[in-house]
């Protein structure tokens, strides 16, 4: 690769500001906004100016070494694609409110894409007709679009973000193991080389389908992600995807069920307070509508209800909350007394804490009375068990039983085992060793290369500002001429040398801009290491400063260089 040249900052398009953009609400917004990395656009879009598109360039350099490295194949896909293959995976429409859809001039629908599994899906059924052709694994980094709800978190979530998306198409299952494994592993060694603090989470499949996914979690407090660490094993998961194993328990010696008075307690903490026993005794009954359908969803007194993990059971179904008209409606549905014993056409779901052979104290469908010694499997039935509560801190490891912690954290990357979900829409098939059609299995996987920036970022700042480590910093070394002619002079000379060398250097040469300012700005810039020109230039003696511990050093022209250019 050839040397790059000195960055002089007298010529670059990047201005630093000394107030925090007054729309920031994460450190990494803030930083990369005040040390004239990117620009916002509009809400959700952004500009990348030259320093921040050196970082960018950085890390999907990392990324596509270590796609490469596994043998996957880079390509470049449209990002305005068509429709049909869309509405053939049913994508069109449940992707909802989030995908942008556009018309053409003759009135045909396009989209930007937000993901590209039918693309891809379409391209190998397109380019491979046999068993001969497969395994392969396909990348690109691109730019994709999602009409994000609340793109207010700066560069962590955009409306156009940038992504490397690859797919993996195998023949059997365990091919697909093979590809997925094969992908954690480029995974690992990318958040690695990236300097990035991150765990791998279980994960849900959520929108995509499919089974197996894990997420790759950068903890920070920015992060829109909340998971449950366990401090005792190796479990680790994003809170929608803890999930427990129902243990049903013997109700032989349960009394039957009985109604008891309990006037005017409408609410858990009403009725736990009149009976004397925790909230923890009581199961609560939240109703929903699903799709029109009155559904009850069943947690402890104690526990809250996490409407996301309903939303995604009942997924792409619509979830609404019950509104005084369904109780208008439905007279058998006594608000604040709902109980699921002889509750008629209301499917129930509940959490896997109201196991078969748990008694409960709940509502009797009955004003001002509960009924106590409700059996879960005897006195009624669960329709479905589904993992439904707020994961709570020390809630117990599903794996040991250990308190689990609850950190938050940005996710910066996806698998997934997708299966046949898309070969089966879209009727990818390729010849068997027997001559036989086999129908291909596929994974897709995830890397927010945008977003990682904003992760890293956000990790690795300080009070001073950006704080890059050094495979992705926009230049190896930030040379500081603090001011008069000889030190300027020094600096050029120096950065010539370094650049001749092979190292990757910028220059503050401003004149007229203060040495306070440019201390302030290379801290706040966050090269790792800054070399200043200052007191000691006419001796060709110069000051080194770790960006990151403060050391600073004084060396000579020479001692400099050797230094910086040393592997
Ligand atoms: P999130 O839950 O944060 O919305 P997602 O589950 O929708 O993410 P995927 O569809 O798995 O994300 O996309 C793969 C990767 O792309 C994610 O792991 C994330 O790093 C990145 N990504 C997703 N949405 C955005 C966005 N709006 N802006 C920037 N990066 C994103
Ligand atoms: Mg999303």
């Amino acid at each position: 690769m050839a040397n790059a040249p000195v960055q002089r900052m007298s010529q670059l398009m990047a201005k630093t500001l000394r107030d925090d953009p007054a729309d920031a609400e994460v450190l990494s917004h803030k930083l990369l906004v005040r040390a004239g990395y990117v620009r916002r656009t509009a809400a959700g879009i952004w500009t990348w100016l030259p320093l921040g598109k050196k970082v960018l360039a950085n890390v999907e350099r990392i990324v596509r070494e270590e796609m490469d490295a596994i043998g996957a194949q880079e390509v470049l896909l449209p990002a305005l694609l068509p429709r049909e293959p869309y509405d053939a995976t049913g994508r069109w429409d449940e992707y909802g409110a989030e995908l942008f859809r556009l018309q053409d001039r003759k009135g045909g629908d396009y989209l930007l894409g937000p993901t590209h599994e039918e693309i891809f899906t379409l391209m190998v059924k397109d380019q491979a007709s046999s068993y001969k052709d497969l395994p392969v694994i396909l990348y690109q980094i691109q730019t994709k679009f999602r009409d994000e709800a609340r793109p207010r978190a700066g560069i962590l979530r955009g409306r156009e973000f940038l992504m490397k998306d690859s797919y993996s198409f195998d023949l059997d299952d365990d091919g697909l193991a093979q590809s997925y494994a094969l992908h954690r592993k480029a995974y690992q060694r990318i958040f690695e080389r990236l300097g990035l603090d991150y765990r791998i989470c279980a994960a849900t499949a959520g929108a995509m389908g499919g089974s197996k996914s894990e997420e790759f979690l950068a903890p920070a407090e920015a992060g829109e992600d909340t998971f449950a660490d366990c401090p005792n094993c190796d479990f680790a998961a994003n809170t929608e995807a803890v999930s427990y194993e129902l243990k049903p328990v013997d109700a032989a010696g349960t009394p039957a069920a009985e109604d008891i008075p309990t006037p005017d307690t409408p609410t858990i903490e009403t009725l736990a307070a009149q009976l004397g026993v925790p909230a923890s005794a009581t199961l609560k009954n939240l109703l929903v509508k699903v799709d029109g359908e009155i559904v009850a969803v069943g947690v402890p007194g104690d526990r809250e209800v996490d409407m996301g993990k309903v939303e995604a059971h009942f997924a792409p179904a619509e979830v609404e909350m019950v509104t005084e008209a369904d109780f208008i409606a439905r007279p058998d549905l006594v608000r604040g007394y709902v109980g699921p014993q002889g509750l008629d056409k209301v499917t129930y779901v509940a959490d896997p804490r109201v196991a078969p052979g748990t008694a409960w104290i709940t509502g009797a469908n009955k004003a001002d009375t509960h009924a106590k010694n409700v059996v879960a499997g005897r006195d009624f039935e669960v329709d479905a068990y589904v993992d439904v509560v707020v994961v709570e801190e020390g809630d117990p490891c599903p794996k040991c039983g250990t308190g689990l912690k609850l950190d938050r954290a940005i996710e910066i990357g996806h698998i997934f085992q997708l299966g046949r979900k898309y070969a089966d829409a879209l009727k990818l098939d390729v010849l068997g060793q027997n001559g036989k059609p086999v129908r291909v299995t596929m994974g897709s996987y995830g890397v927010g290369v945008s977003r990682a920036v904003a992760a890293l970022a956000e990790q690795t700042a300080d009070d001073k500002g950006l704080c890059w480590p050094q495979e992705v910093a926009p230049a190896d070394v930030h040379v500081v001429a603090a001011g008069k002619a000889l030190q300027t002079e020094l600096a050029l000379e120096v950065s010539e040398k370094l650049a001749a060398a092979g190292v990757r250097v910028l220059v503050d040469d401003r004149a007229g801009v203060s040495p306070g300012v440019k201390f302030t700005d290379s801290e706040l810039i966050g090269v790792p290491r800054i070399l200043v020109a200052g007191r000691r230039s006419a001796d060709r003696v110069l000051e080194l400063k770790d960006r990151r511990t403060g050391e600073r050093e004084e060396l000579t022209v020479d001692e400099a260089i050797a230094r910086l250019t040393a592997r």
